[in-house]
């Protein structure tokens, strides 16, 4: 389990990261979001030790994170350094040995890898002679070459093409499957719907929303109803809970006055209800609103 108790990082006047707090659990894959500037990266950076904290402290499995537990976690910077005019296999096969593998482990280890991200007849080239999405493709294969129990990735998506996304995503859903946390920061909210158990939304280096995405999500709930029903209403009974009320021949839908539960109490006592939809934003609505409000 890893824990951020109250970090903060100030440059000059700029408050980074405001005191951040955050629990990310074994297993989860947890979605780290924020506008441009709101911090992410910073505090990814003080996790992995890049930078330090002003005040605040991580804890990893319950102690204070050191540079040994660094060295077991699998990271993706957001500044994709790489040796240029270095090739390929031997770069990929030269952090697998400063990760602790013999040569021999990892060349077999970086040969699947390559195998699995289609590179494999790009072995040796440079690294400079390759696309940014294949570049980026290999610095992934780098964080995850020691099978690490924690990986933190920032903006893994980011360059990459829907294909590779989609490799991308599966990678991430074994390894969670496998029981390792994944965190990873990222602006493409869709991934996040599909991916996430967990999210935290920053805005301005502070907290502004934090949970299991399904009960964020839930708890969003927008005050939209559709009914589908049998029978016959009458619009202006509907006009008692609904506004924006639309009623078709078995299809009634508006925003609701007070809440969802009395109207469909009242409706379900007149016709036969046969289905109810509250609608649900997407989270990237969620990450508008909420980011707008708190400016
Ligand atoms: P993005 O989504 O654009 O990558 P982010 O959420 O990762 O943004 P950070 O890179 O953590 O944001 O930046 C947070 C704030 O801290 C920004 O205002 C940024 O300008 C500032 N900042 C980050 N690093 C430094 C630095 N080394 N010196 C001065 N200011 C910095």
């Amino acid at each position: 389990m890893l824990i951020l108790n109250n970090l903060v990082k100030q440059y000059g006047n700029i408050k980074a990261v405001a005191g951040i707090s955050l629990k990310i659990d074994e297993g989860d894959i947890y979605g780290f979001l924020g506008p441009n500037g709101a911090g992410k990266t910073t505090t990814i950076r003080m996790i992995m030790g890049i930078i330090k904290p002003d005040t605040g402290f991580i804890k990893l499995n319950g102690k204070d994170i050191n540079s040994k537990d660094r060295t077991r976690i699998g990271y993706l910077p957001e500044d994709r350094g790489l040796y240029q005019k270095q090739r390929l296999l031997e770069t990929i096969c030269y952090f697998g040995m400063l990760k602790g593998f013999n040569k021999f482990e990892a060349h077999e280890n970086t040969k699947t890898w390559l195998n699995r991200f289609s590179l494999e007849n790009q072995e040796n080239r440079k690294i400079e002679e390759l696309s940014k999405g294949n570049q980026q493709k290999v610095q992934f294969i780098i964080a995850l070459l020691n099978d690490p129990d924690l990986l933190i990735l920032d903006e893994p998506f980011t360059g990459l093409d829907p294909i590779n996304q989609l490799l991308l995503k599966e990678i991430i859903q074994e390894k969670a499957q496998a029981g390792k946390t994944i965190i990873f920061s990222t602006h493409q909210m869709e991934q996040v719907e599909r991916l996430c158990s967990n999210i935290s939304l920053i805005n301005k280096g502070k907290i502004i929303l934090e949970g299991e995405l399904r009960a964020v999500k839930d708890s969003k709930k927008t005050k939209a109803i559709e009914v589908v029903f049998d029978g016959k209403v009458d619009i202006e009974k509907v006009e008692n809970y609904l506004e924006n009320v639309i009623v078709k021949e078995n299809f009634v839908s508006g925003i609701v006055k007070k809440d969802h539960r009395s109207f469909l109490n009242w409706i379900n006592k007149i016709v036969d209800v046969e289905s109810f939809q509250v609608k649900i934003p997407t989270l990237e609505q969620i990450f508008i609103d909420e980011v707008r409000e708190s400016r």
